[in-house]
């Protein structure tokens, strides 16, 4: 869809997810979401990434064919007012049939001076899925860094790492500088920074199909843990609902919000920001319309609303995560 010549309303820009296989992951990416994915265990899709490791080309509209980060250097008027050299955030979906690595992200410093000028990672997640009993590791117990070390040394896992029970629609702000590891049988929606800087610091001891294990990252992990994050008791959304909406969390980087769409309960998200992204996370599906035009949507669509998009209506059944840039 062209530009709307009668309002001057940008179109919605619907990006290709890229797929990642991971040693953690399966099929419910095809199986739950019906997405075309490649062949073994796929454990991360990257829906909205201008990241060079998985760059989503855009389908559709006047931008058909361009990727992300092209639009972001070339067309930067649809990205508002957003500052700096690359397009901010990266939407996934991560499956993970088996446990993750337990691991820790640099902050934006850390990453510029030791990673090639690379973001740091603030990310978050929500959890669209879970088998009974699930749990996930939010922290760890060490006070400080010699101790750290100590019990990673000698193995203390279970001592070292702190976890907590999850459900579905639960939500956890992973600040950098946080021990963390999505558990088997989970699946969440992950809003990010930017960024694919993964400090490794404990792998279960696991053998790849080559034969070899994953790279840890000790000293890296030993610089950036935050021994003065608090543990969370647990992932419960307290904040209120109002008219199908609930902010999820705030954090300098980005906001992310959960939008109930219903029969007979339409929604309206502004879309007074740089850019919007939209994820439909749960349900049947329905229908976005904005001043430019209208668009299907079904479970697993995503886009980004750009600058100038105008506001967003929704209609069907859908449950969505929505979020923008922050900073
Ligand atoms: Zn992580």
């Amino acid at each position: 869809m062209e530009k709307n010549e009668a309002t001057g309303a940008q179109p919605l820009l619907f990006p290709k997810p890229v797929f990642h296989n991971k040693i953690w992951g399966g099929r419910y990416l095809h199986d739950e979401y019906g997405y075309d994915i490649p062949d073994g265990d796929v454990g991360e899709c990257w829906a909205i990434s201008a990241h060079p490791n998985g760059d989503c080309t855009i389908e559709g509209g006047p931008y058909d064919g361009r990727t992300l980060s092209e639009l972001w250097q070339d067309e930067h008027e649809l990205f508002g007012d957003a500052k700096g050299d690359r397009f901010p955030l990266l939407i996934k979906i991560l499956d993970a049939r088996q446990n993750l690595s337990v691991q820790v992200h640099p902050d934006d410093a850390y990453a510029a001076e030791h990673e090639n000028g690379s973001l740091g990672k603030r990310e978050c997640w929500y959890v669209l899925d879970c088998k009974p009993g699930a749990t996930i590791v939010v922290g760890q117990r060490a006070h400080d860094r010699a101790e750290f070390a100590k019990m990673v040394e000698e193995g203390r896992w279970d001592d070292l790492l702190y976890s907590v029970p999850i459900k579905r629609g639960d939500f956890f702000m992973i600040e950098p500088g946080t021990i963390h590891a999505i558990q088997a049988g989970t699946v969440v929606l992950e809003t990010q920074q930017s960024s694919d800087v993964t400090y490794r610091v404990y792998d279960y001891d696991r053998v790849q199909a080559d034969g070899t294990k994953r790279e840890l990252h000790i000293p890296q992990t030993l610089d950036v843990v935050d021994f003065s994050l608090p543990l969370p008791k647990s992932g419960d959304v307290t904040a209120p609902e109002k008219d199908g909406v609930t902010v999820l969390g705030t954090c300098p980087n980005f906001e992310v919000e959960r939008v109930r769409v219903a029969e007979g309960s339409p929604a309206r998200v502004p879309q007074t920001h740089d850019f919007v992204c939209v994820s439909v996370v749960h349900g049947e599906g329905g229908k976005v319309t904005t001043p430019a035009g209208s668009w299907d949507l079904r479970l697993g669509s995503h886009f980004v609303a750009p600058a100038g998009s105008g506001d967003l209506d929704f209609e069907g059944d859908m449950e969505l995560v929505v979020s923008w840039p922050e900073g």
